[in-house]
């Protein structure tokens, strides 16, 4: 299992970093985590052919997770794409996704390839391709949203356990409060990828420094960020300091 760093930026758009979203790969296999603002013109930059990809993985509709995946869908088609794309999204997404992608004017049954909208459900294991498979579950990232419109939109944003054979991997997601980071905790986590932007370093650390993890990297980072990583850095001990790391976009490790 290879993971590549496509974007690590957090929802302020910068010079510096696309908004995040990382590449997984399996055994031929490409699952693309997130498909935000700019996510064509960051494939780019890192030379990935958009009809490479096999299937996307979306986490949550924030813009900087979700609103470039119908030009990317767009430029799929434009590159003459023949092979099936699976969408993975949360099942009360769906319909939003297929909305959203038909007011971009992207029918379906006109693109020229298979585009297969698949929906997970909380807690049931999905195969995404032969070994690989993942495990999602809802967290509270958007809770505070339901008072709004509890109606007619889905609030669902979820945080995943993507597994290999024994190996596996935890991308927290955008997450909402420090619980958030337990919500796997009935496993035994290898990898972890964990967002920095609505939580503290030093929480991150805490959640997981009595797990036997071999390698924690931070990803959704602002421009702002630096300071505070570099000071927490600074206080790492020597063996942590060799595990957890801050990624930038290109950045790439194996599961
Ligand atoms: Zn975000």
């Amino acid at each position: 299992l290879e993971i590549k760093f496509i974007g690590t930026g957090s929802a302020v758009t910068s010079l510096k970093r696309f908004h995040s979203s990382f590449l997984i790969n399996s055994e031929n296999y490409r699952l693309l985590v997130d498909a935000g603002d700019g996510i064509s013109k960051a494939l780019l930059t890192r030379k990935i052919p958009y009809n490479s990809i096999n299937g996307l993985l979306i986490t949550h509709l924030h813009p900087d997770h979700f609103s470039g995946l119908a030009l990317l869908i767009i430029q799929m088609k434009l590159f003459k794409r023949k092979r099936n794309l699976q969408i993975f999204v949360h099942k009360s997404l769906k319909d939003e996704v297929r909305n959203f992608l038909e007011k971009s004017y992207i029918f379906l049954d006109q693109l020229g390839f298979k585009l297969d909208l698949i929906g997970f459900k909380n807690d049931d294991e999905k195969i995404v391709h032969k070994n690989l498979t993942f495990l999602a579950r809802n967290n509270s990232h958007l809770k505070s949203y339901e008072k709004f419109d509890k109606n007619r939109l889905s609030f669902s944003c979820s945080s995943f356990l993507f597994k290999e054979n024994e190996k596996n991997l935890f991308y927290t997601g955008d997450i909402g409060s420090r619980k958030d980071l337990n919500i796997f905790s009935d496993h035994k986590l290898n990898f972890i990828i964990s967002e920095i932007t609505h939580i503290k370093l030093e929480d991150i650390l805490k959640a997981f420094t009595k797990l036997k993890f071999q390698k924690l990297i931070f990803t959704h980072i602002s421009d702002n960020d630096s300071q505070k990583i570099s000071d927490f850095f600074r206080g790492l001990s020597p063996q942590n300091r060799k595990r957890i790391l801050a990624a930038k976009d290109g950045y790439s490790f194996k599961v």
